[in-house]
């Protein structure tokens, strides 16, 4: 088995920035091979988690983001991490619909996308502490089955 390979970011909680992390993932996971669909799907995520960062992690105060990319064989691992306000009641969080700042016209479909476009949503929280979200997502899942086909 391949080795792991990995890569962290750390950049400010600047809305400028959300660019810069999505764009840097994405060159990250293209030694995977991914579609342009699964790229796609894991820039989104990463700018919502890195959206959630600046609005209700660190209310936009300015203070440092970490992102830390993992891949190994097919698998690729991404967390965004804050150390800002953290989350009192994560459940309800990641409930469709939820959201803390309805008066920003947050729709509360952050938690929702991340799980659509991934695999696999981890959030670990600490109210005062801080966020970390770990999304997962195999990249090109059943893609062996039609290239064996098309030889
Ligand atoms: P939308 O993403 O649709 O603009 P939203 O950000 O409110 O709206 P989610 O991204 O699903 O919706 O997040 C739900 C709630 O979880 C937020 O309203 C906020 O209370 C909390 N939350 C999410 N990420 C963080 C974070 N990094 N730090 C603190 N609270 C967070
Ligand atoms: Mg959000």
């Amino acid at each position: 088995m391949k080795g792991t390979n990995e890569m962290t970011i750390i950049f400010d909680s600047r809305s400028e920035n959300e660019g810069f992390a999505r764009v840097s993932v994405a060159a990250f996971m293209t030694q995977l091979n991914p579609t342009l669909e699964e790229v796609a799907d894991v820039k989104t995520a990463v700018s919502e988690a890195v959206t959630n960062c600046i609005i209700h992690g660190y209310e936009n105060e300015i203070h440092n983001i970490e992102i830390h990319c993992m891949v190994r064989d097919r698998l690729f691992i991404v967390e965004v991490k804050d150390t800002g306000k953290g989350i009192e009641d994560i459940e309800a969080a990641r409930r469709p619909l939820f959201t803390t700042k309805p008066d920003l016209e947050r729709a509360g479909m952050g938690f929702a996308f991340m799980e659509a476009f991934m695999d696999q949503v981890i959030v670990e929280s600490k109210p005062k502490e801080g966020t970390l979200v770990r999304m997962k997502k195999t990249i090109g899942k059943g893609r062996e089955l039609w290239t064996t086909q098309s030889l």
